[in-house]
């Protein structure tokens, strides 16, 4: 299949790019690592009339500290940041994570941005933002706002920015003393999972939770903060008790749809299972954690 006819611009700047966006709004659309959105034009499910290829705006390529912060541009390519060893201090929850996401031919191309504006339910990235309450910085001609991940995702790929806004920067908080954990099942490796769990918790001095960011992907329209489950666990030890009754609030509290590789109920299930080992693993009960 080949895309319908559009307008290709390839803007230099972030302005140019901006002032792209500002003149055609919701005829156009960014173009960045292209992993979703060629497929979507080439199947003709998206018909974007002009396309605004970001591929020279080196303004978006940064990664580093700023206030206590990582801050990640959005056109950071994916494997790029898988490898980025400040990344991997940072926020080791995002080169766990990005291990998952398709190929590795894809996250060649595939952004950070990309994957956060595309807004995939079952994409590993806004699970990631979502439990490690990052905050996403967009920008339009009249200026920046800043989007807190629990409210940018706000359906099966529908987030909060508007036509002329671009996803700019993401920022992460870093917390030196939390400890992370990202697990998914899917069919085969590379497959977008059947269901998955990012977990970043903070315990205090005598081994109880204060502080958990838990969120789920597939396991409804958009990524889940999980936070029947987190309200579970902070405060207690990680105690295989607590780890269960999360387990269990977690399955209570995502709606999941059936499609052919996982019913509705196995989906529930398997979040309640990959969250109690995700526990485990932050909780130094298991050998295979990410902690930092
Ligand atoms: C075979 C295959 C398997 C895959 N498996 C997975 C997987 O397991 N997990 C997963 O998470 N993803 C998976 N992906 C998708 C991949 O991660 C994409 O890279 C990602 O979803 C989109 O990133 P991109 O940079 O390619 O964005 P593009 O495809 O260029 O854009 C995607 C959407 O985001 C918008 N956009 C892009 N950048 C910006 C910006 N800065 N500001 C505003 N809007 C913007 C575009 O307009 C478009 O609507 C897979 C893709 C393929 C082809």
């Amino acid at each position: 299949m080949k895309p319908p006819p559009f307008l290709y611009c390839r803007p230099a700047t972030l302005d140019g790019a901006l002032s792209l966006l500002a003149e055609h709004g919701d005829e156009a659309k960014a173009l960045a690592g292209g992993q979703s959105l060629m497929p979507l034009m080439n199947f003709r499910l998206a018909r974007p009339s002009v396309l605004v290829d970001l591929a020279l705006v080196e303004e978006l390529r940064g990664t580093g500290r700023r206030d206590g912060e990582l801050v990640v541009g959005a056109m950071v390519v994916q494997r790029r940041a898988e490898r980025d060893a400040d990344v991997a201090a940072a926020r080791p929850l995002i080169p766990a994570a990005l291990r998952h996401v398709g190929h590795l031919q894809i996250r060649n191309r595939g952004t950070i941005g990309g994957s956060l504006a595309h807004a995939d339910p079952a994409a590993e990235l806004p699970a990631v933002a979502l439990a490690s309450g990052a905050t996403m910085v967009a920008r339009s001609a009249r200026g920046d706002r800043a989007i807190p991940a629990a409210q940018f995702f706000q359906g099966p790929f529908m987030t909060a920015l508007e036509p002329e806004e671009l996803l700019v920067e993401v920022r992460f908080p870093v917390r030196g003393a939390s400890r992370t954990a990202f697990l998914e099942l899917a069919r085969r490796s590379g497959d977008f999972a059947m269901a998955g769990v990012a977990a970043v918790v903070t315990l205090d001095g005598l081994e109880r939770v204060a502080e958990a960011g838990l969120a789920g992907l597939g396991v409804g329209v958009t990524p889940i903060r999980l936070a029947s489950a987190e309200a579970t666990i902070v405060g207690r030890e990680l105690t295989e008790e607590a780890i269960a009754a999360a387990s269990a609030a977690a399955s209570a509290e995502v709606a999941p749809m059936t499609d052919v590789h996982a019913d509705e109920k196995y989906r529930r299930h398997l979040l309640g299972v990959l969250l109690g080992r995700a526990l485990r693993q932050v909780g130094g009960k298991s050998t295979q954690g990410t902690a930092a």
